[in-house]
């Protein structure tokens, strides 16, 4: 047991499911946070919301529920709404949602914190890990976990997770750009 207490930004259930595992199996006392004002529409925010909240109710984790603002998020990627996924309006949406969560670790006295989104293979790490590294720099004393949450067999578990728990598991990335790939590919996973 570290006892260590971590606040893990979380996008949904199957990039936090085996992320949480390796978290208390490595004795991390682990808080998550709900922040996506980047999904459209609100029912898919909201139904992203529930799959997540019901998985860390059965393994009484704790989250704190994140704002809801669109718009706002809208006004933070404004022109850059052609970008390619993976570019510069990804690096500002990560920026939105580590910027507040170092903000609330800050708060809640957590000197840790980390994010799930680096779980997807389809994200690039190395904007993850900018816009945490950034975001901790605000704060003294607080540390962006940068683990790359695909190696040493989470991959894998967070597939064998996803498939045990029937979770939800979304077709897109999250914003009304990312289902561009939905119209254009048919039946892209961009999870
Ligand atoms: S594609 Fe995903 S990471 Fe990129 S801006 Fe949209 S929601 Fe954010």
């Amino acid at each position: 047991m570290n006892g260590q207490k971590i606040l893990l930004h979380s996008c949904c259930a199957p990039c936090s499911a085996a992320v949480l595992e390796w978290l208390i199996r490595n004795g991390y006392e682990t808080v998550l946070f709900y922040y996506n004002p980047n999904i459209y529409p609100q029912e898919e925010y909201e139904k992203r919301k529930n799959e997540l909240t019901k998985y860390a109710a059965k393994k009484r984790i704790k989250v704190i529920d994140g704002d809801y603002n669109y718009n706002r998020w809208k006004q933070t990627v404004e022109g850059f709404e052609n970008e390619p996924e993976r570019g510069a309006r990804c690096l500002r949406c990560f920026k939105m949602r580590l910027n507040k969560t170092a903000e609330l670790a800050n708060t809640l006295g957590i000197s840790l914190f980390a994010t799930t989104l680096s779980s997807s293979r389809w994200k690039d790490l190395n904007r993850i890990d900018e816009a945490g590294s950034e975001a901790a720099m605000k704060y003294a004393g607080l540390t962006f976990l940068n683990k790359n949450w695909r190696k040493d067999g989470l991959q894998q578990r967070r597939n064998d997770l996803i498939k045990e728990n029937n979770f939800y598991n979304q077709q897109y990335c999250g914003c009304e750009y990312s289902t561009r790939v939905l119209r254009d590919a048919g039946k892209a996973v961009i999870i």
